[in-house]
């Protein structure tokens, strides 16, 4: 979920307001919330997890373009987890989904923040069998050797980044073709410097 604001309280249908909230460690927190105690929702913003996969087919790295993207676009296979799914199988759900692959083991690459979209990002290397079938959320894939790929200063592509690292492949980011700069992130009051 991206960081929407909600106008009125999603428990009691009250106007929402901006208020002061002491955490735990007593630093006060500027956070939308319910006017009424008794009702104590608070829009907390909490980042949504979602899984990335760098998928391995073959001996080779598999980045997909997803329907709507434009031309030369390409990422890793993502999607947000289920209620209570592991994101283990998580992963193995999202590569079946979208490209009809098998994922036979799944490593942790890291955990990564994508801030325009508010979501925590738990990246894995997917070494997957089978064949190859497209979902209706993909267009198009391509096929990369390791040392190839052109990771994009961001989210998933810190991962693809770390995990070329691990492997000792050099690589240089890539931003997307004729993509739009990110918006300035927007800062609560409450956050500290
Ligand atoms: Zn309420």
């Amino acid at each position: 979920m991206s960081l929407e604001v909600f106008n009125f309280c999603p428990r009691c249908a009250q106007p929402m307001q901006d208020r002061s909230l002491r955490d735990d460690s007593g630093i006060d927190l500027v956070r939308r919330a319910c006017p009424d105690d008794a009702c104590g929702f608070v829009q907390w913003g909490n980042p949504t997890p979602a899984v990335g996969a760098l998928v391995e087919h073959e001996g080779r790295m598999i980045l997909a373009r997803g329907a709507g993207w434009p031309e030369g676009w390409f990422a890793l296979i993502t999607g947000y987890l289920e209620g209570k799914e592991d994101p283990k199988a998580g992963v193995v759900r999202e590569v079946k989904e979208e490209i009809g692959l098998d994922v036979q083991e799944a490593h942790l690459i890291g955990n990564y923040i994508f801030e325009r979209k508010n979501e925590i990002m738990l990246c894995y290397h997917a070494i997957a069998t089978g064949t190859l079938r497209l979902g209706p959320e993909i267009v198009e894939v391509k096929y990369h050797a390791p040392h190839e790929l052109k990771p994009w200063p961001r989210a998933t592509g810190f991962a693809v980044a770390d995990w070329m690292t691990s492997r000792g492949l050099a690589f240089e980011f890539l931003d997307f073709p004729g993509r739009p700069p990110d918006p300035k992130p927007a800062t609560s009051p409450g956050t500290p410097k």
